[in-house]
């Protein structure tokens, strides 16, 4: 599934500058993105925008070849069929860490929950924490339930904000390849924001660099592309 941003603009209610002034991309479908730039460029809400979180003030967003945003469309999130893990987890609080996994799995069997629970579970790290709720677990144990609960549907694609930031190096190593495998495994079409260059290295096929209101490729993704890196 591919996703297609054009001449992207917003302003937030309340500000008086654009927090995405044009912004023009296509991630191909199974790629994998690691979104770079300084802080305050627009990363976060350019995932929100693609997420249907936002609606753009200007611009096309489509994915998987249907516009879900332009003047005349607005596809709401939940209709999207993208995983996203942002900054805040969002975890429901009287839950626990395995209902908030399989939360977005109402149509499956009870048989096919568990059996996929137990799989995010094992690639978290979080075996033990099947029972527990969000407000037991650490900033970093949170942000782990938040991701498995993203991938627990099996999306096309998945947006995510920072998503190892609340991780030890060690743990955010091991969390990072053994999504870095599951992701390509599936062809999942991924935009990571990151601001980890370990991150761009060992998840991401493609580096973008948002800039203002342009999208830059480094060289180094560049020379990555024609196989010189
Ligand atoms: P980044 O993710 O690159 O750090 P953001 O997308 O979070 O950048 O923010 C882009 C701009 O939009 C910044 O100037 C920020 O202050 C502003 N902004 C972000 N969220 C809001 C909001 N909810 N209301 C108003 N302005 C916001």
């Amino acid at each position: 599934m591919d996703i297609c941003v054009r001449d992207v603009r917003f302003r937030y209610a309340c500000a008086t500058q654009c927090a995405v002034s044009g912004v023009t991309f296509t991630v191909r479908a199974g790629e994998k993105v690691a979104l770079v730039g300084a802080s305050g460029c627009g990363k976060s809400t350019l995932l929100r925008l693609i997420a249907g979180l936002e609606r753009p003030s200007y611009g096309v967003i489509a994915i998987g070849g249907h516009i879900v945003a332009d003047a005349r469309t607005f596809v709401p999130a939940e209709r999207r069929g993208i995983g996203y893990v942002f900054q805040d987890y969002a975890l429901f609080p009287h839950m626990t860490v395995a209902q908030n996994i399989v939360f977005g799995l109402r149509s499956w069997g009870k048989h096919q929950k568990q059996q996929r629970c137990d799989e995010l579970l094992s690639l978290i790290s979080l075996e033990a924490y099947a029972r527990a709720y969000p407000h037991e677990l650490s900033g970093g144990q949170q942000q782990r339930v938040a991701l498995a609960r993203a991938l627990a549907p099996q999306p096309a694609a998945l947006l995510l904000d920072e998503p190892f930031s609340n991780l030890d190096a060690a743990l955010h190593e091991e969390i990072r390849a053994q999504l870095a495998h599951m992701l390509s495994r599936a062809r999942v079409t991924t935009i990571c924001v990151t601001h980890d260059e370990s991150d761009t290295i060992g998840l991401a096929d493609r580096v973008l660099h948002l800039s203002g209101c342009a999208i830059v490729e480094p060289v180094r993704a560049a020379l990555h592309a024609v196989g010189r890196a």
